[in-house]
């Protein structure tokens, strides 16, 4: 199947005529998966060096007992979910652990907290370095 190469554009092109509009996206979404594949190499081979994998490392800081009640989320307290809820971690062990994957290699470090609507100053007060968090 050949089809007309996908151009992308960054930032969003401001003429009418390269926006992508809704047909333009349905043929995209459309196209057989291995041709998506291909267009979609080709792009990131226009960008990015093919064989370089970035490394990150996810810590979950505060595990389960989350008091929202999304249906889907084995974090949620509304069920038996088998997570056994952990409060959340002190600022030395997340030090600790994001040191500890900056030399495993790790280039990026990401945090997720059960914790529906993340009371931010909740965060920032329990880590507060005179906390003795
Ligand atoms: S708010 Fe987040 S952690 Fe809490 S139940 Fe919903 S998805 Fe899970």
């Amino acid at each position: 199947m050949q089809q007309a190469p996908v151009e992308f554009h960054h930032p969003a092109p401001r003429s009418a005529a390269l926006r992508w509009t809704p047909a333009t996206v349905t043929a995209l979404f459309e196209l057989p998966f291995n041709e998506l594949l291909f267009r979609a190499q080709t792009v990131h081979r226009q960008h990015f060096d093919p064989g370089t994998v970035q490394l990150s490392t996810l810590l979950s800081i505060k595990t389960g007992g989350c008091p929202e009640n999304c249906a889907y989320c084995p974090q949620s307290a509304h069920f038996d979910t088998g997570v056994e809820a952990t409060a959340l971690m002190g600022l030395d062990a997340v030090l600790d652990a994001a040191q500890r994957a900056k030399e495993a290699g790790a280039t990026r470090f990401c945090m997720g907290a059960a914790w529906g609507v993340a009371p931010r100053t909740a965060i920032l007060r329990r880590w507060r370095p005179s906390s003795g968090a």
